[in-house]
This record gives structure tokens, sequence and C-alpha cells, in this order.
């Protein structure tokens, strides 16, 4: 059965020391609170931090370290970029890729998030895979058109055993850092669509196994409302992960 998980992703926000900071918070919240027990949390920093926080975290506890991006190949002369390799080598099991500011800035396509996703499951870590319409899109009526086409292009080239490892994540662009979040029936009802699209790629099994999170303007006091609908299984939180009382309000609103 699927996991629910709130992941807070940093983006290039925070020194390394309020970083660490934030992370002890949130680990003495998460201890002295009853956390759901089927909650997984994962927390995205920056990169030069992946380490030192990754240290702070308790094996086998409800913490996991996350990575905001890698390069597609396992090493070589690429200056400045991170590899799925290396990130496994300093304990980081999930990479976000295929956010919409990294294809809208970094000009990422589903050809290069392809050749990520391979990378990130050849080295072992699980890929948390973001899609998501812009404003335009869903005015024009296209939303579930512009989606079906992201999963199929970008996610559905996998082997069914690859598929299983993958994290979805429905983050409408219009909501993210916008305060304007998805009201929970929209998020409900691209969800399922998601999860249909899966069943019809793959199998039933694997569309019901899949966790499907929502991101965009997520916060502590809209996160029960939508997490209470049957097919979100969670969130992907910018803002709101830089609070620690915020990011663990959240993580307790299963
Ligand atoms: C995000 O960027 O993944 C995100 C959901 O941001 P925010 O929660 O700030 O809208």
């Amino acid at each position: 059965m699927r996991k629910n998980i709130v992941a807070g992703n940093w983006k290039m926000n925070m020194t390394y020391q309020d970083g660490l900071a934030l992370v002890s918070e949130i680990t003495n919240m998460v201890a002295d609170e009853t956390l759901a027990a089927n909650v997984e949390v994962v927390l995205a920093p920056p990169a030069p931090f992946l380490h030192s926080i990754g240290k702070l975290l308790v094996a086998g506890g409800p913490i996991h370290l996350g990575a905001q991006n890698c390069h597609q190949k396992e090493s070589g002369a690429y200056t400045g970029e991170v590899s799925a390799k290396q990130l496994h080598s300093v304990g980081v099991e999930y990479v976000i890729l295929g956010h919409s500011e990294r294809r809208q800035y970094f000009r990422e396509d589903d050809e290069l998030l392809s050749q990520k996703l391979k990378a990130v499951l050849a080295a072992g870590l699980k890929p948390i895979f973001c899609i998501g319409e812009s404003l335009e899109t869903r005015e024009a009526d296209e939303t579930f058109e512009y989606l079906a086409a992201q999963l199929q292009n970008g996610l559905f080239h996998l082997s069914n055993e690859e598929f299983a490892q993958v994290v979805v994540a429905y983050e409408p662009i219009w909501a993210i850092g916008t305060g304007k979040t998805a009201t929970s029936q929209q998020a409900q009802e691209v969800h399922a669509f998601i999860r249909e699209q899966i069943a019809r790629a793959y199998d039933a099994e694997a569309a019901l196994n899949t966790t499907i999170l929502y991101g965009g303007s997520a916060n502590a006091q809209n996160a029960r409302e939508l997490f209470s609908q049957p097919d979100v299984d969670g969130g992907l939180i910018g803002g709101a992960s830089l609070k620690s009382r915020d990011f663990t309000e959240i993580i307790k609103s299963f």
C-alpha cells in the first residue's frame, strides 16, 4: 500500500546555520508529537547542506533526505553539477525532478528529465516527479490533456519495476509560491485523473501503490483538508517548509 509523504523543498533559501537550526527544531517537534505511523517526512535542503543534515537524521526514523536536482550523467567533466551517485553516497534517498522552476528557468524538457529519471533510479534513489499546468492552460480548459502528455512523455517510458520507485507530485504552477491553493476538490480531481493514467499505462496495482503529492501554497491551515482527499497522499511544501511550526503542523495533518 502506498505511503503518505510530506516533503519540504527549501529551494535556494537558508544559510547553513539557519538550516541546521530548522532541522533541529523539526526533529525535536517530530519526536515530541505523535506522528501518524504512515507518514514519511522528506527534507530537501540545498546541495551543500545535504551531508551534514543527513547526519542529523536518525537512521530508520521518520525523516528522510532529499535533493532538489541532479545531473543526468554518472560522473565526468560537468563543472558545477552533482550526480545521483554522489547524492546517494551522502545518504540522499529522494530527488525532486521536473519542478516547474527547473522546467522554466533551466529549460528542462521531457527528454532531459527522462535521462535524469534513469540516472536517479540507477543510483538506487527515488524520484519525486513534478507535473503541473499553468494558469493559461487551466483557463483554456486543457489541464487534463496537458498533464496526460507530461506523464506520457516524461514518466511512462519507465519499466514497471522502475515506476514502482516513483512518487508523483501534482504542482499547479499557478499555485506555487502565490498563496493561491488549489481547492481540495480541484486537487482530488487531478490526483484521481493521474491515478487513472497510471492504471492505463501500467496496471491497477501500480496506480493504487503510487504516492501522489499535492504542491502549491499548501500550509498549516489548508493541509488537513487537502490530505483528507482520497487520492492526495501528502504534500510537496515550499514556503511553509521553512518554518518549523508550520511544517510540523502540516506533517501532523493526516
Ligand atoms: C514548490 O515549489 O514545490 C511549492 C509547492 O512551493 P510553495 O509551497 O511555496 O507554493
